[in-house]
């Protein structure tokens, strides 16, 4: 098992793992929670009512959650569907996501007590999800300029081959000059930065780059964690964040 604390500060608490089997949906709805929830629940001290995961889609639907949605996705069945991003102004809350090479994305603005997190693949990060989700964060009264970014564990540049079909998926959010800061290509061959798309796009909505971190760690090429790149289907890591109850 492999996990890291990327975010622990008086404010908040957030973290990436791949878990002991990798394991964090279930069949049916009434199954019991997995093994992997059970022992992240116990890791942070958090009953699993207080944990919400959404089903997601690689698209760009952000949700506001709130208590309410506590045990959505974990203990049974998912009331957040097709949605990549989770906003809360609820302290003790934590919200998941799960992925295998996407990148997990962060976001804590302290000073408004609003987080996000978001399941951020190619076709989000080309889409609107970084939008969609500050602007949730905005309507609960955060600011962008105060916001904090993490991008946390995904498929690095030198990993990530691509087609020209997924350059051409880009061209109609980005600049051709910010094209060039996203793929690299060398030999014939085309790789994608995911963290510069996502950079860029935070930096549209208002957020600092002086604000934005990257854990730096590849899932693909690094050891320990799940890739869906490297071969691993069914097993993924997952990513979490909450806001701590002072
Ligand atoms: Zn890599």
């Amino acid at each position: 098992m492999k996990h890291e604390t990327l975010i622990d500060s008086s404010f908040a608490l957030g973290g990436f793992t791949s878990g002991k089997h990798g394991i964090w949906t279930r069949n049916e709805p009434a199954d019991p929670p997995t093994e992997d929830y059970t022992a992240l629940g116990e890791m942070l001290g958090i009953p699993l009512t207080r944990i919400v995961r959404p089903y997601q889609a690689n698209g760009s639907k952000a949700a506001i959650v709130g208590a309410g949605h506590g045990g959505s996705g974990v203990i049974r069945g998912n009331d957040l569907t097709r949605t990549d991003a989770l906003v809360t102004a609820q302290k003790g809350l934590v919200l998941s996501i799960i992925a295998a090479d996407c990148a997990p994305v962060y976001l804590t603005e302290p000073e408004a007590g609003i987080i996000g997190l978001l399941h951020c693949g190619r076709q989000s990060a080309a889409g609107d999800l970084i939008r969609n989700a500050v602007g949730l964060m905005k309507e609960l009264g955060a600011a962008p300029g105060r916001m904090k970014m993490t991008i946390g564990p995904h498929i690095c540049r030198s990993c990530y081959e691509v087609g020209e079909d997924v350059k051409s998926g880009f061209t109609a959010a980005f600049s051709t000059y910010e094209l060039g800061e996203i793929f690299s290509a060398g030999e014939g061959r085309l790789f994608l930065d995911m963290g510069a798309a996502i950079t860029i796009k935070a930096v549209r909505e208002g957020i600092l780059r002086e604000n934005i971190i990257s854990s730096g760690d590849c899932t693909c090429h690094g050891n320990g964690y799940y890739s869906y790149r490297r071969g691993d289907r069914g097993t993924q890591d997952l990513a979490y964040l909450m806001m701590k109850q002072t």
